[in-house]
């Protein structure tokens, strides 16, 4: 079903351990992407739903996988562990797709690895349906993020807070390799090991690098860049990831483990959801400060490899750092002078920015809504954008200011109004509907996650059948806190 070209289990013995998931009670197929299928040139007969879940769920393990659970280490909101790993998922193996690209196949909630600790290896079906929704949302947003294969009811139950239904879920990566995975090798002050990872994520991630003088300097600016890019797209649509551990940011720039993350509704920087970030470390607007201090993790693991002179090699590395806020500046700059229709670069465009944030927050505006309702403001319908402020005066004196700056442009107000809805969704996966997705889910009715999916996959069309999925969350849907659900 898979070709299978496993370029991991090649790395040196202590890079991974070989495990073979632990077979379940009753696979069931619950959802296969088979347009994703396609792309990785993978020949799933889905006339045989029985065998493909089998083989999903890890029952059965196709010819040609090696299957393994990744060492990792990471700092989990702050504290170092030196070992985490891969604890419930098991990769089976790399598939190149059939654009060249190399990808992971990962079954998450395989069974135990030795990377365990006290967990079962398992997952719930809630947080495996949030994955799928989340990570496929995200990519149809254009944000680089995992992807979705498959999700797999097991017909066990697992133990959380309550007891719930398990599942698999198939997770598609450019590759496994985090933060934490450097981390892993630098607290055991394996140097070899760090430059051997080095080494494979620049020919697999970074190729172009791979003649640079200063590769490992070059490796580090890359990945920086890279996350500096992604959070700045998960500004501009709202997104709260909730636990940025390093263990949790990819080299390959993917947004990667889905748990308690959540988008905004009401636009509020401050803004936390995760019931385990009590400190409010992982608030929307500390996601580049955040993401920074991860890179500056990597940073240090990659030091040994900079220069041989200490001093020379903490510069280079400085200096990293540094770029990663110019870079995030820039890139949230851009993004957001076009989610409010300017073409051009002038200068105050970020207070005008953020002075409508401002009035978003004051205003207590849907963050989705009102930018998607500005281009209606763009084509002279003011009433419309104003009236997703409850406070409308916040919104019309910032109207006033948009169209002094918009004399610098020189788009017409259709073009300017059509390039805005290109990059302001109308639907995203709003919290409330990713758990009416799945409460109706735990009691057997998929449809509900079926038709948020269809939903998600145009979001920045505005589709009559789906004009519900528009809609903020009325005060009894709102959604205050999400779990990590494990
Ligand atoms: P996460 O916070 O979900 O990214 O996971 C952090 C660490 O806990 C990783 O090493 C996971 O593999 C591990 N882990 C999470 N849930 C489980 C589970 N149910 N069983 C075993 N390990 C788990
Ligand atoms: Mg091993
Ligand atoms: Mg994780």
């Amino acid at each position: 079903m898979f070709r299978f070209d496993n370029s991991y289990t090649r790395l040196p013995e202590h890079f991974y351990a070989s495990v073979y998931p632990e077979p379940v009670e009753g696979p069931t197929l619950l959802k296969f992407n088979t347009a994703l299928a396609d792309e990785l040139g993978i020949e799933a007969d889905e006339s045989d739903p029985v065998r493909l879940a089998a083989i999903l769920a890890g029952n059965v393990v196709p010819a040609g996988a090696s299957p393994i659970a990744m060492a990792y280490a990471g700092h989990q909101f702050g504290n170092f562990v030196p070992q985490l790993g891969d604890g419930r998922a098991i990769l089976l193996g790399e598939v190149v797709d059939k654009a060249g690209r190399r990808r992971d196949i990962q079954l998450k909630g395989a069974g135990p690895t030795p990377f365990s600790r006290r967990g079962d290896g398992r997952a719930a079906l809630g947080p495996v349906l949030r994955e799928y929704i989340v990570s496929e949302a995200m990519h149809a947003l254009g944000v680089p993020a995992t992807r979705a294969l498959a999700a797999v009811a097991t017909g066990e139950q697992v133990y959380r807070e309550n007891v719930e239904q398990g599942a698999v879920f198939v997770r598609v990566a450019a590759s496994h390799v985090r933060v934490g995975t450097f981390q892993f090798f630098a607290a055991r002050g394996d140097t070899d090991g760090v430059r051997t990872l080095a080494d494979y994520v620049i020919e697999r991630h970074y190729p172009e690098l791979k003649d640079s003088d200063d590769r490992y300097l070059a490796l580090l600016r890359a990945v920086a860049f890279a996350q500096a890019d992604l959070i700045a797209k998960w500004m501009g649509i709202g997104f709260i990831h909730g636990v940025m551990n390093t263990d949790n940011m990819t080299v390959s720039g993917e947004t990667i483990d889905f748990g308690p993350c959540a988008f905004l509704d009401e636009y509020d920087a401050m803004k936390v959801f995760s019931s385990i970030d009590q400190m409010g470390r992982y608030a929307y607007r500390n996601q580049p400060g955040i993401g920074q201090w991860n890179i500056a993790r990597l940073a240090e693991c990659l030091l040994p490899l900079l220069d041989e002179n200490e001093e020379k090699a903490v510069e280079g590395a400085n200096a990293v750092l540094k770029a990663f806020s110019e870079r995030f500046q820039a890139a949230w700059l851009a993004v957001f002078r076009r989610k409010i229709g300017l073409g051009r670069e002038a200068e105050g465009d970020g207070e005008l920015v953020q002075a409508l944030l401002g009035a978003m927050h004051e205003g207590e505006a849907d963050f989705t809504l009102a930018f998607r309702r500005l281009a209606d403001a763009a084509e002279g319908k003011d009433e419309v954008f104003v009236s997703t402020f409850k406070d409308p005066a916040k919104a019309t004196d910032w109207l006033g200011r948009w169209r002094e700056r918009l004399g610098a442009e020189d788009l017409g107000d259709a073009a300017r109004a059509a390039a805005m809805r290109s990059v302001n969704p109308a639907i995203i996966p709003r919290n409330h509907r990713i758990q009416e997705a799945i409460a109706a889910a735990n009691y057997g009715d998929l449809s509900f996650f079926e038709r948020l999916l269809q939903a998600l996959e145009k979001p920045f069309e505005e589709r009559p059948e789906f004009a519900d999925y528009m809609l903020p969350p009325k005060a009894e849907e709102r959604v205050t806190q999400t779990f990590c659900g494990t």
